[in-house]
Order: C-alpha cells, then sequence, then structure tokens
C-alpha cells in the first residue's frame, strides 16, 4: 500500500484527534510551548497539519508540501489564514458542534454574574449561612434587562434564542444587519452600549475587534451595565474594563477569555464584582469530541478525495 501521509502536531492536541488519526496518518508530533523544530528532511514530508494553538507563516515557509491545515476550534486566529491562502494551503476549523455547549456557558456565566452563585456557595461551603444567616441579596438581576449582542454569528444566535424564554430584550450589532431576525439592530458598538445594559461579546478576534470594549464604550453602558465576554479577550481593553469596574462605570463584568492567557491580570482577581472562568466554555468531554471528531474528518476527507468538511471562509478551496 501507499506510504501514509504524514500529519504534523505541534505541541498539544486533544486525545480522540491522535486516536483517530494514528491508524491512518503518520504523525509527527513536537514538544508543546517550543518553536517547531524539524529536519529538512522531515519538514519536506508534511502534508498536514492538526493544531490547536498556532501556526505562523514562517511555519508554513518550513513546510513546502504542506496541503491543509485542520484548527480544533472555531476560532482560527492562531493560524495565519493568509499566508495560507498565498500559499494555496486549506484551513479547516470546527464550526457548529461546539455553538450549543458554548451558549449554554454564556447563559451561566451571565447568571453567575448577576446573582453571585459562586460567591453564594462558597459562602454556603465556609459554614457561614448557619453562623451569619442568609447570604446577601443581590443587587444586580435579569430581571428587565435589555441584552445585546456583539456578534450574532453560530454561536450568538445560540445565546439569543437561549435568552428569548428568559423575557428579556434583545439587541445585537454586526457589520452586516442579519437577514430573518427580529432583535433590535444598531450600526455600531456604541450605539448597542448605549442602547443596552448588558453587553455579550461573542466576535472573532480581528484587527476590527481589537480591544474594541474601551472605555467608551464602558461608558455608554451604563453604571447598570454588566459586560460579558466569551469571544476573544483581544476585545476588551483590560485597563478600562478594570477602572470601569472600581470606580462603578459599570456594575459587573463575566470573562471566559483574556487577553494574554492563562494570565490574568490580578486586578480582575481582587475585584468582587466579576466572575471568572478559564476559557471553558466549549469545554465539556461530550463537545470537545466533537470537535476532536471534525478535526480528523477534515483531514481524513482531504486526504482520501479532496474534500474538507468546514473550510474557513478565507480558504482557497470550498469543502
Ligand atoms: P461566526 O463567524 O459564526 O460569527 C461571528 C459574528 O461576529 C458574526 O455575526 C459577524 O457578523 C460578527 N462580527 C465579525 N466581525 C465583526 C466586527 N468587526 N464588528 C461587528 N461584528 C462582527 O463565529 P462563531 O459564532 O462560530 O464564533 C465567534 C467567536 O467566538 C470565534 O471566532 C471565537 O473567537 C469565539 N469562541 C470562543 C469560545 C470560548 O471557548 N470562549 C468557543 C468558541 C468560539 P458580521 O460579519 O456581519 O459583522
Amino acid at each position: 500500500s501507499a506510504e501514509k501521509p504524514v500529519i504534523l502536531i505541534p505541541g498539544k492536541i486533544h486525545p480522540r484527534v491522535l486516536e483517530r488519526l494514528t491508524p491512518v496518518f503518520e504523525i509527527l508530533q513536537t514538544p508543546a510551548g517550543q518553536p517547531v523544530d524539524l529536519s529538512a528532511a522531515d519538514a519536506a514530508r508534511v502534508r498536514g497539519i492538526a493544531v490547536a494553538g498556532s501556526v505562523s507563516a514562517t511555519l508554513m515557509e518550513k513546510l513546502p508540501n504542506l496541503q491543509v491545515i485542520a484548527n480544533f476550534g472555531v476560532g482560527y486566529d492562531g493560524v495565519d489564514v493568509t499566508a495560507a491562502a498565498n500559499r494555496g494551503v486549506i484551513v479547516t476549523n470546527t464550526p457548529d458542534v461546539l455553538d450549543d455547549e458554548v451558549a449554554d456557558t454564556t447563559i451561566a456565566l451571565l447568571l453567575n454574574t448577576l446573582r453571585q452563585f459562586y460567591a453564594a456557595e462558597s459562602y454556603l461551603r465556609a459554614g457561614r449561612w448557619e453562623k451569619e444567616g442568609a447570604f446577601p441579596l443581590t443587587p444586580l438581576s435579569l430581571r428587565g434587562r435589555h441584552v445585546g449582542l456583539y456578534g450574532l454569528g453560530r454561536i450568538g444566535g445560540e445565546i439569543a434564542s437561549r435568552l428569548e424564554p428568559f423575557k428579556v430584550k434583545i439587541s445585537y450589532h454586526t457589520r452586516n444587519p442579519k437577514p430573518g431576525v427580529s432583535y433590535g439592530y444598531q450600526p455600531s458598538l456604541k450605539a448597542l452600549a448605549e442602547a443596552v445594559d448588558t453587553l455579550i461579546c461573542i466576535v472573532p478576534k480581528t484587527e476590527q475587534t481589537h480591544k474594541a470594549i474601551n472605555a467608551d464604550i464602558l461608558k455608554a453602558l451604563g453604571p447598570n451595565g454588566v459586560l460579558i465576554n466569551v469571544g476573544r479577550g483581544w476585545s476588551v481593553d483590560d485597563a478600562a474594563l478594570i477602572a470601569a469596574l472600581k470606580d462603578g462605570t459599570i456594575a459587573a463584568a463575566g470573562l471566559d477569555v483574556f487577553y494574554d492567557e492563562p494570565k490574568v491580570p490580578k486586578d480582575y482577581l481582587d475585584l468582587p464584582n466579576m466572575s471568572l472562568l478559564p476559557h471553558v466554555a466549549s469545554a465539556s468531554v461530550h463537545t470537545r469530541n466533537a470537535m476532536a471528531d471534525l478535526v480528523a474528518d477534515n483531514l481524513i476527507g482531504w486526504f482520501d478525495n479532496g474534500v474538507v468538511k468546514t473550510p474557513v471562509p478565507e480558504t482557497p478551496v470550498k469543502g
């Protein structure tokens, strides 16, 4: 039989990806946290990459026979997609299969930020309920809120449909109004922040979304304002958010993502009006398995019959 195509895995990947790829391909896995170091001979054999992290243009240049990069995750900002497109290299991601999980987590983070369930449970566990009486009433509630979605794509749409039964008003901002939705459209992030009191960020990491949630936006959100970020830490100006939470410019924030993960600014840890999660929005066994399968299906499909299931929009060929 023909030689198995060689797949490079730079650093760590979900074990199910390895389990699915190992029977079909020859795997070259390089150590995590280090630049990829391959002999020229090995580099020339690499035809595909499976990655949960980053693939730079520099790495692609070292791989003359690279055809496809399968990214573990729907956000593929770690892959230099322009460099890939210029070289005719296909990039795939893992859309759709994580939408429900991420939307569920977003609702949980929103409720937790408003109703302080983590603090309440810690209070019970510390024995304070018995000694000191009831946990203090939370100043914030979801009741009567107007929620604005910054981003209404696959995940944003699932978040919005979950919010409907909570009986809140829903608005959104995207660059293009989304046909067929009844939520109020705002033509800019600023206009959205002015209209709502609760802002959920679920946009991708792009040049346009860099620190988009800045002092100006937080001021527009106002003193009853709550910010939830499940997109990328890249989209929030940390210094502005810390200041806004300290001086009451907004009321509270819940974050699943951070600018320089896994580093979290110390000020965030000290603020009582924050709920913080370590980038776990899609992190269940169920959903990560589905993402792993999609990574494997994309690579297997490509080398079997030249078809990828989920190419990213910038990619030179369609699935
Ligand atoms: P989609 O591509 O389906 O949706 C992206 C949405 O953002 C669209 O509505 C798009 O609308 C909008 N958007 C993009 N750029 C801008 C902009 N400059 N200004 C305003 N709106 C913008 O992506 P998904 O819903 O599948 O995923 C969104 C992101 O969520 C991912 O890229 C990833 O970074 C993050 N994510 C985080 C996870 C976590 O674990 N916390 C898990 C999964 C995803 P339009 O094009 O009209 O502007």
